[in-house]
């Protein structure tokens, strides 16, 4: 691949967040990222499903007060606030969507809570920042997007100091996938501007080769699997409310993710590493 032809890649995913970042988080319930549910018997409703997602990411970075934590694609930056406030922290959440940005930097930050945040348009292949200026970072679906997860994890490599935790949520594929499963994950892949989607041994693989240390890696799929006919309602009320194309296009993601929810071997992981 060129250097043009990875531009327009990162380009286009944030022309899609700039778009679509609103009707997203409003059918993921706030953040865009899948929810987690213990079990069959937990019953909260996918916005605190997702925010529970987002207490385990932060959990799993094992953080102390005042820490610099790195938010590596921040979405609308709903998931940096949590992070920050929780375990008080300052995150610089990154994303390549303008949009994003802005609806970050406006979103308020609770008064009677300790920590801090800010927001950058930056691409996580190519990050800004000095070597080893970061006590942490996390991932959450953001790895997905990238064609080039090597000089992300290289980056995210120079920028955490030796010691410090990487913690990633994302798809993972198992090795052998079927041809119907293989077309729906082209399709699911094709309208959220989706990479390849790494195996489990790929991530630890590239993560090794980066210079990190995987400490943990759980497949998480049967916890997140709700999510899929959550979205797929979502997106199917949303339908009423726009007109045209987009109202077209909805209505096809959601007959997609609907069968998503179906694609056995379409995995979740947590992923747990440390900077050597
Ligand atoms: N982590 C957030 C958002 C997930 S959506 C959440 O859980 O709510 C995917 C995010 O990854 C978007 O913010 C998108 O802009 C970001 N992203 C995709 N490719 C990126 C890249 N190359 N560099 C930085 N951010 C990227």
């Amino acid at each position: 691949m060129t250097k043009a032809m990875a531009q327009n890649h990162v380009d286009g995913v944030g022309a899609m967040y700039d778009l679509h970042t609103d009707l997203f988080a409003e059918v993921l319930g706030g953040s865009m990222h899948v929810g987690y549910w213990s079990g069959a018997e937990d019953a909260r409703p996918l916005a605190a499903a997702s925010a529970h997602m987002t207490g385990l990411v932060a959990e799993r970075l094992a953080l102390t007060p005042g820490q610099q934590v790195l938010d590596v694609g921040c979405g609308n930056g709903k998931p940096a606030v949590q992070v920050a406030a929780d375990h008080g922290v300052h995150v610089t959440g990154i994303t390549v969507s303008a949009y994003q940005v802005r609806l970050a930097r406006e979103r308020p930050y609770p008064a009677d809570r300790p920590g801090q945040v800010s927001f950058q348009l930056a691409d996580a292949t190519k990050l800004p920042d000095d070597d080893a200026s970061f006590d942490s970072a996390y991932a959450i679906e953001s790895l997905l997007h990238m064609d080039d997860k090597d000089a992300a994890l290289g980056q995210l490599a120079r920028v955490l100091r030796p010691g410090a935790r990487l913690v990633i949520a994302d798809f993972c594929l198992d090795a052998l996938v079927g041809e119907r499963d293989a077309q729906l994950i082209a399709h699911m892949r094709e309208i959220f501007r989706i990479s390849a989607i790494p195996t489990m041994d790929d991530y630890s693989m590239r993560l090794r080769r980066a210079g990190f240390t995987v400490l943990d890696l759980t497949d998480v799929r049967e916890n997140v699997r709700r999510t899929y006919d959550l979205v797929a309602q979502g997106f199917r009320q949303t339908v009423g409310q726009l007109d045209g194309e987009l109202a077209a296009q909805l209505a096809g993601s959601a007959t997609v993710i609907d069968q998503i929810g179906a694609v056995q071997p379409l995995g979740y992981l947590l992923i747990t590493a440390v900077r050597q």
